[in-house]
């Protein structure tokens, strides 16, 4: 066994701006709890980037836990599968998070939790087979915005992937759903980091974690050092608890130095980013054929007296998750994710999905959508925080007129969407809506 200092790097490459939130990890060190099932989830077909999934499935139809219920053909899209057993009452078109109306599996739970009998161990030795597993897992990016995973981990044609870098940041306030796997479930991602290795073929595996999860890192440091890793091929790199270290793009530099080019994946410069519970996600698909049917959620926020971290199914909704705590006053606004990139819900009706992991509850005294906004004052503080160097204010103004092609020019294209700009604006400028408008705006022009 090496040493563990040998272990521990320090970052490769320093990132600018960001923002310096406060980090508000209440649920920490709460164990994460199994729910009751409500009376029906709703499993919506559009849980990734990519194309949506189409329904296997009918009304009427009895469904197991880990049967897949939604799949299509196209490169860019994961199969979907059952959280719950019980019989399917609808397949209907519902809302989804952009608007967008999205078929859904209506779900009424028959609260045996029936496994299903299809389900079976995965053997994977070869970079291809792994790819296939994650497919087949419906593993996506569970932090973000549910980039599907086995297309993470297919190498370019001209680009072999010589590092994984395991994101372990977890660098948004009140979020501890990743905090938690690395402390409940070590010995899983263990075996995962470690089945990642020997399959992938990479020269090295970086596990990237912040500096405030002592925690945290004393465990990784233990998986890195493991005796199976004979030539210090996994380590752990200590961030600095700075926001966003945990943004893929952010991560790719601050672990290796290596910039990611506008409109690539990390693929593009050698690299393959995992989040560290999709590691353990995977791991056990291989030992047990369960694809990803739950999500460890942290819900927390001012609204919310007793932060927790719970087992939810995926298609349980807000409501329902809201009910197994203590709330101090009614929600006024609740985002799935985090307060930096977290979306703010229409309706506490809307189903939890693979990609989220929190729920954050705020009341009319912590609701700051409404703060007055003021004029821009010029200061540049945006521009100062921006990690992309981008220029808010003039994607703001490019914004308000529709021109296509300054937004182009000034590269909106490589916006995050992390919410640097608008947490460091005095004038509380909405800027994250503008880059999202903006982006939008250049996505249509190019047609
Ligand atoms: S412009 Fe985009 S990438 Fe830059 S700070 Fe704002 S949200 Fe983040
Ligand atoms: S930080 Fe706010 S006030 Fe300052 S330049 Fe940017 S948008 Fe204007």
């Amino acid at each position: 066994m090496h040493a563990k200092t040998e272990r521990l790097l320090k970052p490769a490459c320093r990132s600018r701006g960001g923002a310096r939130v406060p980090h508000n990890k209440n649920a920490a060190e709460s164990p994460t709890r199994h729910i009751p099932l409500p009376e029906t989830v709703a499993v919506p077909m559009r849980q990734h980037i990519g194309a949506p999934c189409l329904p296997l499935v009918k009304p009427g139809d009895k469904v197991t836990v880990g049967q897949r219920i939604g799949d299509a053909d196209a490169p860019v899209c994961a199969p979907i599968h059952a959280g719950v057993s019980g019989e399917v009452v609808a397949v209907e078109p519902r809302p989804s998070y952009s608007g967008a109306m999205t078929d859904t599996v209506v779900i009424a739970p028959d609260g045996l939790q029936t496994d299903c009998p299809d389900l079976r161990p995965v053997t994977v030795n070869t970079a291809e087979e792994l790819v296939q597993a994650a497919r087949d897992c419906g593993l996506v990016g569970l932090g973000g915005a549910g980039f599907p995973t086995h297309i993470k981990l297919t190498p370019t044609q001209s680009q072999p992937i010589d590092t994984l870098i395991i994101n372990a940041a977890e660098c948004e306030p009140y979020i501890t759903s990743d905090y938690r796997a690395i402390m409940e479930e070590a010995p899983l991602i263990l075996q995962g980091v470690y089945t990642l290795l020997r399959c992938l073929g990479v020269q090295r595996v970086i596990i990237g974690v912040e500096d405030n999860k002592p925690k945290a890192i004393e465990a990784l440091l233990r998986i890195a050092a493991d005796e199976q890793d004979l030539q210090n091929r996994v380590q752990v790199m200590k961030l600095p608890s700075h926001y966003p270290h945990g943004a893929e793009k952010i991560l790719v530099l601050a672990t290796t130095g290596r910039r990611v080019p506008m409109g690539k994946l990390p693929a593009s410069v050698g690299c393959a980013v995992m989040n560290i519970t999709g590691v353990a996600v995977l791991q056990h698909y291989l030992n047990t054929g369960m694809p990803l049917t739950r999500r460890r959620l942290t819900v927390d926020g001012p609204a919310v007296a007793d932060p927790q971290n719970l087992w939810v199914p995926v298609g349980v909704s807000i409501r329902h998750v809201l009910n197994q705590v203590e709330l101090i006053a009614p929600p006024t606004k609740i985002l799935m994710g985090g307060p930096m990139m977290g979306i703010a819900q229409l309706s506490p009706d809307m189903p939890v999905l693979k990609q989220n992991n929190a729920i954050l509850a705020f009341d009319a005294a912590h609701d700051l959508s409404d703060k007055q906004q003021a004029p821009c004052i010029r200061c540049g503080r945006c521009a100062s925080a921006c990690p992309m160097s981008l220029m808010p204010t003039l994607i703001e103004r490019f914004a308000k007129i529709n021109d296509v092609e300054n937004l182009r020019r000034v590269g909106v294209g490589i916006c995050m969407e992390c919410g640097s700009c608008a947490y460091n604006c005095p004038a509380h400028r909405p800027l994250v809506q503008y880059m999202r408008l903006a982006k939008e705006i250049e996505r249509k022009g190019r047609g």
